[in-house]
């Protein structure tokens, strides 16, 4: 499948701004409510918000010269105060189904990777939250590539930035990027600092736009940050579950031994209750051969989500080097989505995109250097929860 892969590959440099004037103020990352207060400390108007995370969000400019609609007085004193930090995109790889991974560095030693997958009806962009992952999921591809660092406000948007640049930054009704999920690197729940306002930019009007229902945070089950969730912003929910009882969850998703399942489940039922509007949680579950896929296994699905408002995904393994498991027959996902369906719990079998370039689901690997391997005995994962 090789020959299939195009990989482009640019040398653009860090913007120069940046190297000279480490201590300004970055705007990519700064929400909506960031800015007014930013303009308000310059004497200048709300609006100017507005006017700015346009220009940023929706028109992909990273230079102030190109704002036309201010003075040229006030782009010279943004540009004295601020920056638009921009990562640099070190590939670019297209799948032979339409699926576009980026490798972008967001400093000299770390790299993360997004992901666009396009659908018929919809175009999701994969990003992630933090360089590596603590929680070290035994059938995860980053989790065994050790933890780095959280990645900040600004990070976590330019990977929207220039996913949504390279897709054309087409006008909110012709948009290509209609979703966005933090199903990449990281767990965004143990960052939820920097997840939130990223994700509020994703869904403010000025910035990208999108309707909460199509921003969704993905988790392996960090409890108190789901409780978090509901207060601070109102996003969609998926949990990677991945097995039905603590025994075999403690081995696939270590954190399930800080926070089991009687604790979690809990936690997923107060998501749904009482929320802004109508909520359910997507359930993730990933089909490993003779592991979690047995029709028992299925059985004993039902029986914990029992009323939950939810829906489940199973989601075929997909392999990577030294992988301690297998992908699970058709047959056995399918068995295992008709016992679900018996149970009356909606059901759905996720189609595998971009395996030919590494960019499926768990594939993320980001090609680190420097990295620093951590495990979750050392991790402090409340002080990581900033
Ligand atoms: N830490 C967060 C987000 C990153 S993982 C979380 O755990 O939810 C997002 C999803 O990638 C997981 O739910 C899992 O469904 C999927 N995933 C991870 N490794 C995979 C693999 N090897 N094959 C298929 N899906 C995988």
């Amino acid at each position: 499948m090789s020959t299939s892969v195009n990989t482009v590959t640019t040398n653009r440099p860090f913007s120069s701004e940046e190297v000279i004037f480490p201590a300004k103020i970055d705007l990519l990352g700064m929400d909506y409510a960031g800015l007014v207060d930013f303009f308000a400390k310059m004497g200048e108007k709300p609006f100017r918000a507005g006017q700015v995370m346009k220009w940023i969000h929706q028109f992909g400019v990273s230079d102030f010269n190109d704002m036309t609609n201010l003075s040229k007085a006030l782009r010279q004193k943004l540009m004295d105060s601020a920056v638009i930090r921009t990562p640099k995109i070190v590939s670019e790889q297209r799948s032979n189904d339409g699926t576009i991974k980026w490798l972008l560095e967001v400093d000299h030693h770390n790299c993360v990777e997004a992901v666009f997958i396009p659908e018929k009806s919809r175009g999701t962009l994969c990003i992630s939250s933090q360089v590596g992952c603590a929680l070290e999921c035994s059938f995860c591809s980053t989790g065994q590539q050790g933890f780095n660092r959280n990645l900040e406000n600004w990070e976590i948007v330019a990977q929207m930035w220039v996913a949504n640049k390279a897709l054309g930054c087409q006008p909110k009704e012709d948009r290509v990027i209609s979703n966005v999920v933090f199903m990449g690197m990281g767990e965004p729940l143990l960052n939820v600092t920097h997840t939130f306002p990223a994700a509020r930019i994703l869904m403010d009007d000025h910035g990208y736009g999108l309707s909460k229902r199509r921003v969704t945070i993905s988790t392996a089950g960090v409890v108190p940050a789901i409780d978090k969730i509901k207060a601070a912003l109102d996003v969609s929910l998926a949990i990677s579950l991945h097995a039905p009882n603590n025994e075999l969850r403690n081995r696939l998703v270590p954190i399930n031994q800080k926070y089991p399942l009687e604790v979690l489940m809990p936690a997923l039922h107060r998501y749904v209750e009482g929320g802004y509007s109508k909520k359910h949680v997507t359930v993730e579950y990933v089909m490993l051969d003779q592991v979690n896929d047995r029709v028992e296994h299925a059985h004993q699905l039902v029986a914990l989500l029992g009323d939950l408002a939810c829906k489940v995904n199973l989601i075929p393994f997909n392999p990577f080097p030294n992988a301690p498991y297998q992908r699970s027959s058709n047959n056995a996902v399918h068995r295992f989505q008709d016992v679900l369906m018996a149970g009356g719990i909606n059901c759905t079998v996720r189609k595998t995109r971009g395996d030919d370039i590494d960019a499926a689901c768990g594939q993320l690997a980001g090609k680190v250097k420097d990295r620093t391997k951590r495990t979750l005995q050392t991790v402090n994962l409340d002080q990581l929860n900033g």
